[in-house]
């Protein structure tokens, strides 16, 4: 076999004979006929001239492709996760600013505190205002009651996200309704002088879980609403 001349690979073409003996024919169509094991080297030695059919390059090629395929799907994939990144970020800070918690009232004096106050409980903190003072939602919640009740006069209460009901004592006008759901900061009425006040305040009361009065400015701290 080593005087066996190669064509040149792009010259390179196989036919094979009605005998199964294989042809290599050149760019000058000059077949050359060969015994058997004569036509399984040139085969082989065409093949790998021509590298057309070689399947080591099939099998390369067939790995270049699965790669390319594993990398258009890492694509896909990188920018699934970048869509899903930014939706859980658009969530995050939708939940955040749900949560988000506020003061009710913006221009007041701190009157009155927490404690025993002419020998009962005063259950709330006062914040003296003018009548008409706008009162906001402290985040998102319920109102779960708003009218008049035995010695808050008008009165709003909203149950929160996280279980707390806050009280609003005094109002002199209401802008929701029971049932209503807010949002913090929402306008849900104004302040006033109604019930038993001893001048224009609101009368603050925080109830963790709905269950009995803390007192409201620790746990304004604890929720790092300034105060
Ligand atoms: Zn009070």
């Amino acid at each position: 076999m080593a005087g066996l001349a190669l064509p040149t690979a792009a010259a390179a073409a196989l036919m094979f004979t009605a005998t199964g003996a294989a042809v290599v024919t050149t760019s000058k169509t000059q077949p050359v006929s060969q015994n058997a094991t004569l036509a399984a080297a040139s085969l082989q030695a065409a093949v790998l001239a021509g590298r057309l059919n070689d399947p080591r390059l099939q099998a390369i090629e067939a790995n270049a492709q699965d790669i390319a395929r594993e990398n258009g799907g890492a694509r896909v994939a990188r920018a699934a996760e970048r869509r899903s990144l930014a939706a859980r970020e658009l969530e995050d800070a939708r939940v955040a600013q749900e949560h988000s918690w506020q003061l009710p009232i913006k221009n007041y004096v701190i009157s009155s505190g927490y404690g025993m106050r002419w020998g009962r409980l005063h259950a709330g903190e006062d914040f003296a205002t003018p009548v008409g003072t706008n009162l906001i939602s402290m985040s998102t919640g319920t109102v779960i009651f708003a009218g008049q009740e035995s010695g808050y006069g008008t009165i709003v209460k909203i149950r929160y996200w996280d279980g707390t009901v806050s009280f609003y004592g005094h109002m002199s006008s209401l802008s929701v309704t029971a049932g209503e759901p807010v949002m913090p900061g929402q306008l849900v009425g104004q302040s006033g002088n109604t019930g038993e006040s001893t001048g224009p305040h609101l009368h603050l009361e925080i109830h963790p879980n709905g269950g009995p009065p803390v007192n409201p400015l620790p746990w304004l701290t604890d929720r790092k609403i300034a105060f």
